[in-house]
């Protein structure tokens, strides 16, 4: 397994396994276990290492980079299916999985 990045944000960190899941990359979260247990920890800070198969770690070092282009300098859009507002970084709606 290759470390692709780390994120101290658990919601970011969900987000990119997200972005990356719907592209058939199958992502590993490291730190996840501690994050849910953070209010029993609250001073320490959680970071969040995510993790792809080698095979696949060059396209998803590709799109985690546009991911982050469109996070950037993207505008939110709207889904043309039902109406819910996706963040830039998105291409198909999170809500009904409509694209853009
Ligand atoms: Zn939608």
């Amino acid at each position: 397994m290759n470390k692709l990045c780390s994120s101290a944000n658990y919601l970011e960190a969900n987000t990119i396994r997200a972005m990356l899941d719907s592209e058939g990359i199958e992502v590993f979260l490291k730190g996840e276990a501690l994050a849910g247990a953070m209010g029993e920890l609250p001073m320490n800070v959680t970071e969040i290492e995510v993790f792809v198969k080698p095979e696949q770690f060059a396209q998803a070092e590709r799109l985690l980079n546009d991911f982050k282009q469109r996070q950037e300098h993207g505008n939110n859009w709207l889904c043309g299916e039902c109406g819910e507002e996706n963040a830039p970084a998105f291409e198909i709606c999170w809500s009904c999985q409509n694209s853009q």
